[in-house]
């Protein structure tokens, strides 16, 4: 059949999408590229907060609408089988089929690799199946092996991600994602440092390791095991050794990690950091908020002046390093005073970019039984505001490096403008500039700083 994966929400759903993607090409499918064109149709669901959530559902609805002939404006596709996957379906359960009475199948975390099966059975004539997994399903097959390194490239062929730890064991106050991706599972290192070797070795320069707090690789299951050689550095923790075992593979330039948390900012990856070029002097660090008050109620186990503590190691050894956050405004019973403090702890860390988002609410979580007190226009005003700052600091922080000789990874021409070329440097800041020679995306290049703006730098090639 002819199929198109429609993903929403984080990296993490992008490459669970290409593994669903890997086993359906294997299947005998076809992807294509437009939904006019597909006949079937899935949708990777996110539902960390309630706005993610409405734009995967109403997609879904669009979708069913056109198998049923009622699409908006008379669209008729050629879609036949709907299917829903990911983190919605594991939070609304059977109630999904309430939402959207005309769905195929929907498939929760940890139980993807069923998914050519289930088309099997939608196309005998089967309707509404639901695959939820248990709380602490231990993920089997694709889902515990996602290994996409023979199919679809990643999100460019020379990038790709490769998820390494699956699940969350944090239990932050707000947060739905323990309930829907389930207890923390570390994928074999053995198994993810071929992984990579094989993407390697068909032309991928650049990985990024996935997890949703992934300096805790290797901690609830053993990542490493007797059988594997020592590490020879003498790493004990098991995801500097995997950064140690990943630099040594030939043909990669760059590996990249996201999210951490600053408990696993330990000396041991400081080294790792110095010793292995390949590890990117990136980390995205969510801090979500600089009252002490705040954080303790969130559960996040760090006080500000800790988070503050784990940066400043990172910067010792490297001052250019780029740090980038998340913030949660209006959490229940956020005061000014405790946004101000989020403020400020912002400017101390000088942080290179900020993802901000307006506290929603999620079903089953601790703080939903709290009072969501903080008025909506509240929430929006300190969201610009954070985000005003965020775009002085961000300028700030770029003009410094004017000047500055930047190794960048090539993406190919500017999204916004086609005459220029764009990549990323070690920091992950986008660096264009004008391509005055023929080059090629993937390559790595030297480029000198000459202009900069909150978000991109602007360069010669050197
Ligand atoms: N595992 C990652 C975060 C995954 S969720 C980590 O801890 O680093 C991505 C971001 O969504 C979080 O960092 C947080 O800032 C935001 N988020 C999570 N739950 C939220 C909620 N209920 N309301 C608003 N934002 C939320
Ligand atoms: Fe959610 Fe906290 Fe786990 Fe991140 S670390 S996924 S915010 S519970």
């Amino acid at each position: 059949m002819k199929y198109l994966i429609r993903t929403y929400g984080c990296q993490m759903n992008v490459r669970d999408s290409e593994a669903v993607g890997a086993l359906l090409d294997a299947a005998g499918h076809e992807r294509v590229a437009e939904e006019r064109d597909a006949e079937l149709v899935i949708v990777n669901s996110c539902t960390v907060r309630d706005m993610a959530e409405r734009k995967a559902i109403g997609k879904c609805g669009n979708l069913i609408a056109m198998k049923e002939g009622r699409g908006k404006g008379g669209e008729t596709g050629k879609v036949k089988v709907v299917g829903l996957m990911g983190c919605a379906v594991k939070r609304m359960g059977a109630d999904v089929f309430k939402s959207l009475p005309g769905l195929d199948f929907a498939v929760g975390p940890r139980r993807f690799g069923l998914i050519p099966r289930l088309v099997e059975r939608c196309l005998a004539g089967e309707r509404r199946i639901l695959e939820v997994p248990d709380a602490d399903e231990v993920p089997t097959g694709l889902d515990a092996h996602p290994d996409t390194s023979r199919g679809q490239s990643g999100f460019a062929c020379f990038q790709s991600y490769v998820t390494v730890l699956l699940g969350c064991d944090n239990r932050c106050s707000y947060c739905i994602v323990p309930d829907v991706r389930g207890h923390e599972y570390s994928r074999p290192a053995r198994e993810v440092v071929a992984e990579v070797a094989a993407l390697a070795s068909r032309g991928v320069r650049e990985v990024c390791l996935l997890g949703q707090s992934v300096l805790r690789y290797g901690m609830r299951n053993k990542a490493w095991t007797e059988a594997d050689a020592p590490s020879p550095g003498g790493y004990t923790e098991a995801f500097p050794r995997l950064l140690e075992a990943l630099n040594g593979i030939d043909g990669l330039a760059r590996i990249r990690f996201t999210s951490a948390h600053p408990k696993g900012c330990t000396d041991e990856l400081v080294r790792a950091y110095r010793e292995f070029p390949k590890a990117c002097r990136h980390l995205h660090l969510p801090v979500q908020s600089g009252s002490d008050r705040v954080l303790a109620e969130m559960g996040r186990h760090y006080t500000r002046a800790e988070y503050l503590a784990a940066i400043a190691k990172l910067r010792a050894f490297d001052p250019e390093f780029a740090i980038t956050t998340d913030i949660i405004v209006g959490y229940p019973g956020e005061t000014e005073a405790d946004f101000e403090e989020t403020r400020s702890l912002m400017e101390e860390a000088g942080f290179d970019n900020a993802f901000v988002f307006k506290y929603s609410p999620r079903p089953g979580t601790r703080s939903a039984a709290l009072p969501d007190d903080v008025p909506t226009e509240e929430k929006e005003r300190r969201d610009q505001v954070l985000l005003a700052d965020q775009q002085r600091r961000g300028l700030a922080r770029n003009q410094k490096l004017i000047g500055t000789v930047r190794e960048v990874l090539l993406e190919g021409p500017s999204l916004r403008n086609a005459a220029r070329w764009s990549g990323r440097d070690s920091g992950n800041r986008i660096v264009v500039f004008e391509p005055t020679r023929k080059l090629a995306i993937g390559e790595l290049v030297q480029v000198k700083i000459t202009e900069a703006h909150p978000q991109i730098l602007v360069g010669e090639l050197a």
